[in-house]
């Protein structure tokens, strides 16, 4: 056990900021919205830029309410360090920026959420070439390796079809190769999954959905885990070699994706995302709770054709995500009978909001087709599993039995 796990995941977070000393002993870590430092005397500026000297440079580079939030990432995730962004893409964009070169290859699950599958497509057009692959199954991944192959990139579970990706078997294969291995950890959230446990290198959180968890805050985070030689990685420029190897990634996609393209996170946003953070582990066991008796539900009622939810024990991958995830999670989606609009019943629901976020305190729902995915065209929609009937539902924290109701009462036509 390391020293972050000392307490529970919520006792941790709580105390977090008091580990360090908090300006007047405020118990929440301070707004510092100031965006440039000063320095006791021109030598202590120099040293600071030189990096001889731990302190702020300039706001685009670090601030004092983003680094505790970090910290808290950090302790969540169990890693050695954490950088955020703006927002849940400009972390995944960040991989991009500061590890990839042109001729380089990604090997990427076809399940992804649907911007994130655009980025791949423009990063296609900048001389990266990226294949994608069903990684609910490790031979897949293993067949579409290259030697130009940078890294692998999954989520653990697939927004919005829930495929679970086979995320052990894919960091074995991963860490015998050398391969850097990056997992998307939004739909399980560092309280139902660390992805430092099958291997994972890099773990991104989009920290807009449940670790913010109330819809009023963008924010994304890179954690790394300490499972990554970075030795390994051909792409590290000689000057990010100084440090210990330990360091080589962050510090390159701090210098790199964050000073260089500059998607950071404000901090405000930082402190709505630190608050919300404090009731994460609460709020994602009723979600848990909430999307399994929702899921039953619809599951079990003839005028629905199919449900998708790792917690059901008909999902494909429900044993994999019995084995790695302390929860099944907020994410569920389905479809339904043929006759039966989508849109007539989004219509009739009365609490469940027809809204694109996920991992908000109230629930969403969305037509997946008609909405998040519909740039990309039926035929890439096919090939992802997505229907065209398909609803995909964030669930909330509203008490269990209206939101059964609710989802019941819709079906009535
Ligand atoms: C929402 C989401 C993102 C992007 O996060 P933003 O904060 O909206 O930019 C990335 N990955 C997954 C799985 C997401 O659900």
């Amino acid at each position: 056990m390391s020293e972050h796990q000392k307490y529970g995941f919520t006792t941790t977070i709580l105390h977090s900021d008091r580990q360090k000393p908090i300006e007047h002993g405020s118990l929440h870590k301070p707004i510092h919205t100031s965006v440039t430092y000063g320095y006791r005397d021109a030598r202590e500026l120099a040293s600071v830029f030189q990096g001889k000297q731990p302190g702020y440079r300039y706001g685009r580079q670090g601030n004092p309410t983003v680094a505790a939030l970090e910290d808290k990432i950090t302790k969540m995730e169990d890693g050695l360090s954490t950088i955020c962004f703006s927002t849940g893409m400009a972390a995944i964009g960040a991989v991009v920026q500061a590890l990839l070169r042109a001729g380089d290859h990604v090997v990427s699950s076809s399940f992804l959420f649907g911007n994130t599958n655009s980025l791949w497509q423009t990063v296609a057009g900048q001389g990266v070439d990226v294949s994608f692959v069903d990684a609910t199954d490790v031979s897949n991944v293993e067949a579409a390796l290259t030697p130009a192959t940078r890294l692998v990139f999954v989520e653990t579970i697939a927004n919005p079809r829930t495929q679970v990706a086979d995320l052990k078997r894919i960091g074995q294969l991963c860490r015998e190769r050398g391969i850097l291995y990056v997992v998307d950890n939004t739909m399980t959230s560092p309280y139902l999954f660390r992805p430092r446990a099958v291997d994972a290198g890099l773990v991104i959180n989009s920290l807009t959905k449940s670790i913010a968890g109330h819809g009023n805050a963008l924010g994304g985070s890179l954690t790394d885990t300490g499972m990554y030689d970075w030795t390994r990685f051909p792409n590290i420029f000689d000057n990010y070699k100084r440090a210990a190897p330990t360091q080589w990634g962050m510090t390159q996609i701090r210098a790199k994706a964050l000073r260089d393209f500059g998607g950071s996170l404000g901090p405000e946003a930082a402190h709505h995302i630190a608050v919300g953070a404090e009731t994460m582990a609460l709020r994602m066991e009723r979600e848990c709770a909430n999307a399994l008796a929702v899921a039953n539900m619809l599951a079990a009622d003839k005028r629905v054709a199919a449900v998708h939810y790792p917690g059901l024990a008909a999902h494909p991958q429900h044993a994999v995500a019995a084995e790695l995830f302390s929860g099944y999670g907020s994410l569920l989606s389905f479809e339904l009978k043929e006759g039966i609009d989508c849109f007539d019943y989004l219509n009739r629901l009365k609490l469940a909001v027809p809204a694109s976020n996920l991992g908000d305190t109230r629930t969403l729902v969305i037509p997946v087709a008609h909405t998040i995915f519909y740039e990309m065209g039926p035929e890439r929609r096919a090939s992802m599993g997505i229907a065209e009937s398909l609803i995909r539902v964030s669930i909330g924290i509203e008490d269990t039995v209206d939101l059964v109701e609710d989802f019941r009462q819709a079906l009535d036509a």
